[in-house]
């Protein structure tokens, strides 16, 4: 499998508005959208710095995966996502490695890009997110 950068690294926020201020107006990150992302149970913004990006998230909902991670762990660093040159081929080669994935396939996450997740097992405690963007 070919990793080709990280994608973005993603922050787990009770408020986007309130938390994106220290992004945008001390940083002078500007913001690039905001959306919906129903699967998720979330709104995220995406804040790009150079080829990668901040992405914070808020739970749409009090039982969202953001929701219940902000619960247990407070407000912090959610996921880091890489983005693969060809998903499909990463989770083939990580199954037969025997790594245990949340998502056996990919699926469509924010941007309309495919993702799938790796269980924080296998990474001492971090969520880690393929990405394959197009
Ligand atoms: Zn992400």
């Amino acid at each position: 499998m070919k990793i080709k950068k990280v994608d973005h690294i993603g922050v787990a926020v009770k408020n986007i508005s309130e938390a994106a201020r220290f992004y945008t107006d001390i940083l002078g990150i500007k913001m690039t959208g905001t959306e919906i992302v129903a699967d998720q149970k979330a709104k995220v913004s995406f804040l790009p710095v150079d080829d990668t990006n901040i992405e914070l998230l808020e739970s749409t909902e009090p039982d969202g995966p953001v929701a219940k991670f902000i619960e247990s762990k407070g407000e912090g660093i959610h996921h880091i996502a890489l983005h693969v040159e060809n998903i499909e081929e990463a989770l083939e080669f990580m199954k037969s490695k025997g790594v245990r994935l949340i998502d056996q396939k990919p699926r469509i996450g924010a941007r309309g890009i495919r993702i799938a997740f790796v269980h924080p097992k296998e990474t001492r405690g971090v969520l880690l997110e393929l990405c394959q963007e197009e």
